[in-house]
């Protein structure tokens, strides 16, 4: 007679796990930019995302509005790029939020930057002088040799966070790097026709890639890292021997591309205006979406123009 009532119980107990487990295979993700926001996506589907900033927004400035508080205290894991990128604004929001889980040094805390060798800023200067990056460039989310190192690790933090789903976290990682490598022969074979291709940039956004790609950068419309272009700098770009061999003058869609139009204009130089991370337009909705997107502008541009 009493094995009804304990079979029910039971059985109420086995639904009680499974809520549990669904309940945990939600993790709340707090996204500083939306790079991490597609990976973190493609590791764990099941996952609220809340991204800070767009890709029109400039990840080193962005102000820490209430909703993205309120996100940071419900977070169970937030997914930012690190070294300085967000040093204007992300410990102010880790404070205010005073999520226990979130905090320098924990688990609660994913930094991408620390899980790759990082190169610096063409011109590295101190940062009495202005220069955002004292750590190094943390502008990565284009380079094909790190953003692989950063997913695996990112996936090894997911599944110690949820560790029910760590063995699809780990197939979807396999499979995930397997397209990588598949489209990084596309991108090997592009960087050997580029080899000897010069840019005039803004600020380091795609020097990871640009270096990858063996397209070297002539000048930056930035007089130094962080400091926005000036005329007098902008002039003295414009006077650079080699402006007149550079294919095109890329900036960010995040960027102000006022002084890039005024270069273009004086120099006859092509500006051409790219997404620096993932916008959730079609066709540039993941990472590697966004470097083919680049790696054709750049064979687009790549017809010397100073043929003999
Ligand atoms: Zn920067």
């Amino acid at each position: 007679m009493t094995s009804k009532p304990r079979a029910l119980a039971l059985a109420f107990g086995w639904l009680l796990a499974i809520a549990s487990t669904q309940v945990s295979a939600s993790l709340n993700v707090f996204a500083c930019e939306p790079e991490w926001a597609s990976l973190v996506a493609v590791l764990l589907p099941d996952a609220k995302i809340t991204t800070a900033t767009t890709a029109w927004q400039d990840p080193h400035y962005i102000e820490a509005r209430p909703s993205l508080i309120s996100a940071m205290r419900n977070a169970d894991l937030a997914v930012c790029t690190g070294a300085s990128l967000e040093a204007g604004w992300l410990p102010s929001l880790i404070s205010r939020a005073a999520n226990r889980h979130i905090k320098p040094g924990s688990d609660g805390l994913f930094f991408a930057a620390d899980h790759t060798p990082l190169h610096q800023s063409h011109e590295h200067v101190d940062r009495s002088m202005g220069d955002v990056h004292p750590e190094g460039d943390p502008h990565l989310q284009l380079s094909p040799d790190a953003v692989p190192r950063i997913t695996q690790a990112l996936a090894t933090r997911l599944s110690a966070l949820a560790p029910d789903q760590s063995g699809i976290i780990q197939q979807r990682y396999l499979r995930w790097r397997g397209e990588w490598n598949l489209q990084r022969q596309t991108w090997r074979a592009a960087a050997e026709q580029l080899e000897g291709m010069i840019v005039v940039t803004q600020h380091s956004t795609f020097d990871y890639l640009l270096r990858w790609l063996n397209v070297a950068v002539v000048a930056d419309l930035e007089p130094k890292p962080g400091l926005p272009p000036s005329s007098r700098h902008l002039r003295d770009v414009l006077a650079t021997p080699l402006l007149s061999d550079a294919a095109l003058i890329l900036v960010a869609s995040y960027q102000d591309d006022r002084p890039a139009t005024w270069l273009a204009n004086q120099s006859g130089v092509p500006k051409v205006v790219m997404p620096a991370t993932v916008t959730g337009k079609p066709g540039q909705q993941s990472l590697q979406n966004i470097i083919g997107l680049l790696v054709d502008a750049l064979l687009t541009h790549q017809a010397p123009r100073n043929v003999d």
